[in-house]
């Protein structure tokens, strides 16, 4: 994702530190979360045409062979030539008509490929905190709009991030989507990027539609969750933007501010220890509970 400079202070919201009984019953489970996190980024690096890469796609093939997996392969025309990337969709019916999406990207950037950069907040912290997701979904009856997980390819620039070297995959589905009158299904579109952070902060993302922004305010507060949510708004460009472009309601959930003055941001410091289970708690509650306050509306 790319994130502009400025940014907005809307408020300063020193949060007297209590400590939440997360493990109590009837929170998500951040820590099946993390433990899938730690098994995706095991893998290591994973950028696109590396070992690393088809390893993940197995990883994803591997673990959600009993579910309702699709997987949408294509060649993307990029800077360093053609590539073939891939994206993967799990399906949970409803009962509703309609469609919840929850996205996030899976790859490593290419450019960091010299680097051993393995992601862990920034790819790999939210296909573990989706892979648990699943498993609050699977094998339950749901009365709801149908679920649909989403696990971008090609999210980062190859050479220098632009309109047209970013966002592969995301664009290629939105299109696809277009043409066969999927998106007109889509009751709203969630994108998760970069929330293990330790220090979670999630922005307010200005391109995201305000509604939906609304509701992710609501679910965090049902929870006492207000001080890590849109203490700053700022426009990020990400996964969202050929969906909101497409008219479809769609919220960026995403921490941009990871480590001192954003210094381990597309860095080898992306590792396991920055990220929390208790991040992934917050996260997982939130999305859940804005799942059924859409399915409300
Ligand atoms: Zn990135």
């Amino acid at each position: 994702m790319k994130a502009f400079l400025h940014r907005l202070l809307i408020v300063v919201f020193l949060a007297g530190v209590s400590s939440l009984s997360l493990a109590a019953q009837g929170h998500f489970s951040g820590e099946r979360a993390l433990a899938y996190t730690r098994e995706f980024v095991a893998i290591g690096p994973r950028w696109p045409t590396s070992l690393g890469h088809a390893k993940a796609e197995a990883f994803l093939r591997a673990h959600f062979q009993r579910d309702q997996l699709e997987e949408d392969a294509f060649t993307a025309d990029t800077p360093i030539g053609p590539v073939n990337l891939r994206n993967f969709i799990v399906k949970f019916p409803g009962k509703k008509p309609g469609i919840i999406v929850l996205g996030t990207h899976y790859e490593t950037n290419y450019p960091l490929r010299n680097i051993n950069f393995v992601g862990a907040n920034d790819g790999g912290s939210t296909t573990g905190l989706l892979m648990a997701i699943a498993d609050q979904l699977r094998g339950k009856p749901n009365d709801g709009c149908s679920i649909w997980l989403v696990f971008f390819d090609g999210e980062e620039a190859f050479v220098n991030w632009s309109q047209s070297d970013s966002t592969f995959g995301s664009r290629h589905l939105a299109a696809k989507w277009g043409r066969d009158g999927t998106l007109g299904k889509i009751k709203a579109f969630m994108l998760a990027d970069m929330i293990g952070d330790k220090d979670l902060d999630i922005q307010r993302e200005t391109n995201s539609t305000p509604w939906l922004s609304d509701l992710v305010k609501q679910a965090a507060h049902k929870f006492g969750y207000d001080r890590y949510f849109f203490k700053m708004e700022e426009p990020v460009e990400d996964d969202h933007l050929p969906f909101v472009h497409r008219g479809v309601p769609s919220v960026d959930i995403i921490d941009i501010d990871y480590g001192p003055n954003n210094s381990y941001h597309h860095t080898a410091q992306d590792t396991m220890d920055k990220i929390s289970a208790k991040s992934l708690t917050i996260d997982g509650d939130v999305f859940l509970e804005t799942i059924r306050l859409v399915n409300l509306r």
